[in-house]
């Protein structure tokens, strides 16, 4: 069996993803793909958990910051605001809006899984995220609107970035006795390299 590059990758079920009752079209999406479930729970995040959630990646408000300056630019528009305080609102939005009810948070395996997952998870605003994901398909939201309100995005879904994003979050969402470790029988199917194990 060549089960190589074998990745985890932390998805969270946003609180509009419970609200709008997707919970099972989300989860059906990952797991018919050939992805293995490790860990599911719901939880209603802390302002805490949220904090340190999003701050796995120190860079993030900055870099986020920037993105919304080159978007102002190539709208001709300017901003007093520094990256830093543009990034730091959007994070502020952020944990409004993911401690805002409750969420479900799961670890997914697979090879590939962080690829794999972002793109059936689809872009980051729905009003441009491909048809077919996840974003795409069950919601509508986009950044006009969310600027308009001043609050975050809702797109449903949190998945992790990178592999090392990924296990930062899912040691900060599970104790590591609840990453359960089990053989998935389609993963003879998935990853065997003769596909000798089916005929009697
Ligand atoms: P992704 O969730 O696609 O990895 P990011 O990590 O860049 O995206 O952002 C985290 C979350 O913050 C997004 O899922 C979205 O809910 C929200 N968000 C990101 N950028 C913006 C923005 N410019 N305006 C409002 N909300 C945003």
């Amino acid at each position: 069996m060549n089960k190589s590059n074998q990745q985890q990758s932390l998805v969270i079920i946003k609180p509009d993803g419970v609200q709008r009752s997707l919970i099972g079209e989300i989860v059906k999406r990952y797991e018919r793909v050939g992805l293995k479930l490790l860990a599911m729970k719901m939880v209603i995040p802390t302002i805490q958990q949220a904090r340190q959630h999003y701050s796995s990646d120190p860079q993030w408000v900055v870099k986020k910051g920037q993105s919304i300056i080159e978007k102002f630019k190539a709208q001709g528009k300017t901003t007093s605001l520094t990256d830093q305080q543009l990034g730091q609102n959007i994070l502020d939005t952020l944990i409004k809006y993911i401690t805002s009810g409750p969420v479900v948070v799961m670890v997914w395996q697979g090879t590939n899984a962080i690829k794999l997952i972002r793109k059936i998870t689809g872009g980051t605003e729905p009003l441009t995220s491909d048809v077919g994901t996840i974003r795409g398909d069950y919601t509508l939201d986009s950044y006009q609107n969310a600027d308009m309100d001043n609050r975050s995005v809702r797109n449903l879904v949190h998945a992790s970035g990178s592999p090392e994003e990924a296990q930062t979050e899912i040691a900060l969402w599970f104790k590591p006795e609840e990453i359960l470790k089990y053989r998935l029988i389609a993963e003879q199917i998935l990853y065997d390299i003769n596909l000798d194990g089916i005929l009697e």
